[in-house]
């Protein structure tokens, strides 16, 4: 690159890092301008006034700075993370967190990104977190978790939409109806332990395709049919498999990364996420086994690459879908060592 364009990429970056820093220890300010009524005393009409006119800090910077500062102030722990990196680091976790906790989520929140810690948080609460020392973690799921256990459960009950050509398979629908109504009742009846509620949702589907289904499900359950469907494609999958191959190079070859993107449909292969993919990753790592095997190679979206190389998933060698987070990483685990010289090359 040029050396002029060099010159004035530095000095940019150089002011922005600083601009940034300097914006942080202004809004850690702002809880104590409140309560001294700075602003009131030096003649303006309001804290966002305030901080709008002396530092350019936007009223949404101010609201939210206030309200997160407010709540977190005696977390020791978090407002380290706030000063080292930021208020927007820990805002997908303000509403969680309470004394006992913060040390936890600060640990978190000082190495992941905010959208790696939006799906952490997300998937520790649709499911049970894994220690990898002792399986206990009542101090996690006390609070917020369980709170959303219960809205889970709410949840569950989908509105079914109302369907598209409905004149032309009315029969049909009613079927769907039915067992969408058996289905609610399910919800209703089911326990917090069920690991896997039913759920209504509403598809659209032309009236040729809900005929050959509703044949095709006959008198079992939708639940049925449809695992059947997708079972099959599995199995599908699994013969045209290509063969795994051993080489130097990192760069996986082209007919296994087509493999892997059609089966995961280019969508991000753990659990519910509906992101799309954004690398191919090797779930025994490459560099401990110089092996490109698609039935090791998952689609990852960014957050859940970053979750994974932080070594919070359990066991990566069961299919994506079932992975479940740990609460920390388990350091004895020789993926862990890998892992980490990865992370020298990155920040959070
Ligand atoms: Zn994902």
């Amino acid at each position: 690159m040029e050396k002029h364009t060099q010159d004035l990429h530095f000095k940019f970056r150089f002011y922005g890092r600083n601009a940034r820093e300097w914006m942080r220890k202004c809004v850690l300010m702002l809880p104590e301008l409140e309560r001294e009524r700075v602003w009131e005393k030096k003649g303006f009409g309001s804290l966002a006034e305030y901080a709008g006119r002396l530092s350019g800090m936007s009223h949404k910077t101010v609201s939210d700075g206030l309200r997160i500062l407010r709540t977190v102030e005696h977390m020791p722990d978090i407002m380290r993370v706030i000063e080292e990196r930021g208020i927007n680091c820990v805002k997908p976790i303000v509403t969680l967190l309470t004394p006992e906790n913060q040390q936890f989520w600060a640990e978190k929140a000082m190495m992941m990104s905010q959208h790696a810690l939006q799906m952490y948080r997300n998937e520790s609460e649709h499911q049970s977190m894994i220690s990898p020392a002792m399986p206990s973690l009542a101090m996690f799921r006390e609070g917020a978790l369980s709170k959303t256990i219960n809205k889970q459960h709410e949840e569950a009950i989908y509105k079914i939409n109302d369907m598209e050509n409905a004149a032309a398979a009315d029969v049909a629908r009613d079927t769907v109806n039915i067992s969408a109504m058996n289905a609610a009742h399910d919800v209703t009846n089911t326990s917090a332990t069920d690991p896997s509620p039913k759920k209504i949702i509403g598809i659209e589907l032309s009236a040729s395709t809900l005929n050959r289904l509703t044949k095709l499900k006959g008198n079992d359950e939708w639940d049925t049919l449809m695992n059947e469907l997708l079972d099959m494609r599995e199995k599908m999958l699994g013969q045209n498999m290509p063969e795994e191959k051993q080489t130097e190079s990192r760069h996986i070859p082209a007919e296994i990364k087509r493999f892997v993107i059609e089966r995961s449909r280019g969508i991000c292969e753990v659990g519910a996420c509906a992101k799309r993919y954004n690398i191919l990753h090797h779930t025994q790592r490459f560099a401990a086994e110089q092996t490109h095997d698609p039935s090791r190679i998952v689609a990852l979206c960014t957050s859940h690459e970053r979750l994974v190389h932080l070594g919070l998933i359990y066991d990566e060698t069961i299919k994506p879908r079932a992975w479940k987070i740990l609460s920390e990483p388990d350091k004895n685990d020789k993926k862990y060592a890998i892992d980490q010289m990865v992370q020298r090359y990155r920040k959070p």
